[in-house]
């Protein structure tokens, strides 16, 4: 028999079991609008990072919305949105090392011919063209550059280490050098919106001037790529960008309401229930680092009354200054992620709603897809 528990489309939100990842489609939609509508005039292409949701089929909402593909971290995400939907436009952003790893791109790219990914070494860019010369593919894959823009994370030097690294990629007969990407992760979430505007332009210079480098250097450089939710409205209106990869603005999170405000909406919460009371201001709930992370602050109760904190695995508290009838046992609450990337990757599925009926149910495809 089994468990006889299988929400369904048409079901009241109010039916389902916590904790529950929910979604309200309205406020997503709205936030999708509101970024194609900001940024598609500027005549920039938008590759959603597909490391929020893990989903194929809202990577394709994304596409039918004005987005040109998807990006995917890593290599093990592709592969699981692609088993999923078939969705294959995608940009994996991370540097692709080690030999296991890289035959696992060779048979990836041997179906998605679509599949680019990016390189920052002489190193991991020869062990992929080794690969692809041993697989009997003809077709080169397409690589980007990953330039260090300033977060120190990946991606080359600017100058003469970029310029190298370039030269070694065209002399490498299975990769096709068609771009850079450059990613300004630090700069997202400053709060300061004239000092993130003014750092982020710093980046793109370095970003954009090594484009032109790489012209000049005669490297066919079509894709300059770069940007995140807090930033990509900067990128977009800078000549030479010619692509962003915003994720977070779809749900959002506290986070990133806290840095860069309220022109996205939080659009995803945790449904919770109250399991019992532990004062006259002071209940438990069923919601702790299972299915909240607190890598970026704590979550919030999407009531403000209510106080958020951890108690363990499975248990959170919420607690409350005002008098009069506070939260009971078998109460229902939401609360909204402090970071909604690790928050995603702790839920099977998303239930979507709209006026409170569940209109979806989405499989979190690449969730767990750390490799
Ligand atoms: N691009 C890259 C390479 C990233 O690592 C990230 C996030 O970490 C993003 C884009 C998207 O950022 P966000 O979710 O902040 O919009
Ligand atoms: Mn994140």
């Amino acid at each position: 028999m089994g468990n006889a528990y299988a929400p369904q489309i048409g079901d009241e939100v109010s039916t389902l079991d916590t904790p529950s990842m929910i979604v309200d489609l309205d406020l997503m939609e709205a936030n999708i609008k509101k970024l194609m509508s900001k940024l598609l005039p500027l005549g920039v292409n938008i590759r959603p990072h597909l490391k929020t949701t893990k989903s194929g089929i809202l990577a394709q909402k994304l596409v039918a919305a004005g987005a040109k593909g998807g990006c995917v971290a890593k290599l093990s995400e592709a592969e699981a949105i692609i088993a999923a939907s078939g969705f294959d436009d995608l940009l994996i952003t991370c540097e692709i090392i080690g030999p296991v790893k890289v035959r696992r791109l060779v048979e990836l790219f041997r179906k998605h011919k679509s599949i680019r990914t990016v390189v920052d070494s002489e190193v991991g860019a020869s062990a992929i063209n080794d690969a692809l010369a041993d697989s009997g593919i003809e077709e080169p894959i397409n690589v980007l550059i990953d330039l260090d823009v300033g977060l120190h994370r990946t991606g080359v030097k600017p100058g003469e280490p970029a310029l190298a690294l370039a030269q070694h990629v065209a002399g490498l007969k299975h990769l096709k050098l068609i771009g850079v990407q450059g990613y300004e992760g630090h700069l997202q979430h400053l709060h300061d919106r004239a000092e993130r505007e003014k750092e982020c332009r710093a980046s793109m210079k370095t970003l954009t001037e090594t484009a032109e480098a790489f012209r000049k250097a005669d490297h066919d450089i079509q894709v300059v790529t770069t940007g995140g939710t807090g930033t990509a409205e900067f990128c977009a209106t800078v000549p030479g960008v010619t692509e962003v990869q915003p994720g977070s603005f779809i749900f959002m999170d506290t986070d990133y309401r806290n840095a860069v405000g309220t022109f996205y909406s939080n659009s995803l919460t945790i449904l919770a229930t109250v399991l019992s009371r532990q004062g006259p201001r002071a209940v438990t709930i069923d919601t702790g680092l299972k299915s909240l992370t607190t890598d970026s602050g704590l979550a919030e109760c999407k009531d403000a009354r209510y106080q958020y904190g951890v108690l363990g695995d499975e248990h959170g508290s919420l607690t409350w200054e005002h008098d009069g009838p506070g939260l009971e046992v078998g109460d229902r609450v939401e609360m909204i992620p402090s970071h909604i990337d690790p928050t995603i990757n702790l839920f099977d599925v998303y239930y979507a709603y709209r006026k409170g009926v569940i209109e979806e149910i989405w499989s979190v495809d690449s969730r767990g897809k750390v490799q």
